[in-house]
């Protein structure tokens, strides 16, 4: 296990058992560094517990280097709550969980994440401070689209040169929560929308609302578009999908686009500007983050169009360099990490 945490490069890694109500959680701390660590909590079945563990492990770092893109005093934690069989209180496994959260002291901040809901957040919340999400920040997609949309402004400009979307053909993979307001924010800019989803009612609001053109769902790979926005499903970035695309910029919200790392190379390799998934899908994250800190909302609109200028940055330097992008994004998180780490020491020399 610690040989585990420390492949993870975790700090720490709590678990939490509640026999009364039933809940078993885990929380994994990757890093405090540049202050209280947040990220969400899954609520899902794990066959095996060891698989929640692993998943918790797994998922902790990459909230630290999502944190430290995009500028905020967070470092990256991660929550997994074992859904147990049969029925249950949900009721009170969110409150056990709140006190398992509260028992930290602010080291991790909780939050949404696959099978957790709003709802769950207002229950934690009467158990604990430390949880974002609640209905008083409400749904972070439409934070998290005006971050991707700022982030394809910024390749537009890096890549093609030019300062505006109008005219720009976008295609746009899934129109859920995000791809949805992403399109509306679009179509507003002039852009022409070529869209997909698996949900037929989705794709004919899109159709009506920005008269988008449609495709089936496996074809949005091979349609010629100036960007290409994943705004569904991970993993669609690889071997068999990277060959097939015809477009310039690949730039949306979807988690872990890239199936493996190697695929940011491929990408690069076909002359594919792509922005790195952590770094543009962070507009949600700073908005419950800077929410739940009490900072205004033009306050917290301004921090995520920052992003804009954190891709420039990234691109820049990863043109500078000859390297990926999403490499380059790797490094320079790593660096604000141990940056903070290392101020952490000194202040810790000074005080001893
Ligand atoms: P969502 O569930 O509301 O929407 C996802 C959409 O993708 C759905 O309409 C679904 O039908 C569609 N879809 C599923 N499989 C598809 C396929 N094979 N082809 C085309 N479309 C398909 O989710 P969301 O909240 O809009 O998030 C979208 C992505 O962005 C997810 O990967 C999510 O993890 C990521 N993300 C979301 C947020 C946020 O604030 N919601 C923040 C960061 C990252």
């Amino acid at each position: 296990m610690l040989k585990q945490m420390e492949n993870a490069g975790l700090t720490d890694l709590h678990f939490g058992l509640d026999p009364a109500s039933g809940m078993k959680a885990i929380i994994a701390i990757h890093s405090t560094a540049r202050g209280a660590a947040i990220g969400g909590c899954r609520f899902i079945h794990y066959a095996r517990e060891q698989e929640a563990i692993t998943d918790a492990l797994r998922l902790a770092r990459g909230m630290s280097y999502k944190a430290a893109l995009a500028g905020l005093p967070h470092g990256g934690g991660k929550a997994v709550m074992i859904e147990p069989e049969g029925d249950y209180d949900r009721t009170a496994l969110m409150q056990a969980f709140g006190r398992f959260v509260d028992q930290l002291g602010g080291r991790y901040i909780t939050a949404m994440d696959s099978g957790t809901e709003v709802s769950d957040m207002d229950i934690i919340e009467t158990a604990t401070r430390y949880v974002s999400c609640t209905s008083a920040s409400g749904d972070p997609s439409p934070h998290t689209a005006l971050g991707v949309f700022e982030g394809i402004r910024a390749a537009v400009l890096h890549r093609l040169e030019r300062d505006s979307l109008a005219g720009l053909v976008i295609s746009i993979q899934g129109l859920g929560h995000v791809g949805h307001a992403l399109a509306a924010m679009l179509h507003e800019a002039g852009a022409k929308l070529i869209v997909a989803d698996i949900d037929s009612a989705r794709v004919q609001t899109c159709i009506n609302q920005f008269g988008a053109r449609a495709v089936a769902a496996d074809e949005i790979y091979d349609v010629e578009a100036d960007v290409f926005s994943p705004c569904g499903l991970g993993a669609i970035l690889n071997a068999e999908t990277i060959p097939r695309l015809k477009c310039s910029i690949v730039a949306g919200s979807a988690n872990n686009q890239l199936a493996v790392d190697e695929d940011g190379n491929r990408l690069r390799a076909r002359g594919i500007l792509y922005a790195p998934d952590y770094v543009i899908n962070a507009g949600g994250l700073i908005h419950v983050a800077l929410h739940h800190a009490g900072v205004d909302g033009d306050r917290r609109d301004a921090k995520i169009r920052e992003i804009g200028d954190t891709l420039t940055h990234l691109f820049t330097e990863a043109k500078r360099s000859n390297q990926s992008v999403h490499h380059v994004a790797d490094l320079h998180a790593e660096a604000l990490l141990k940056a903070a780490a290392s101020d952490d020491s000194a202040q810790e020399c000074r005080h001893a």
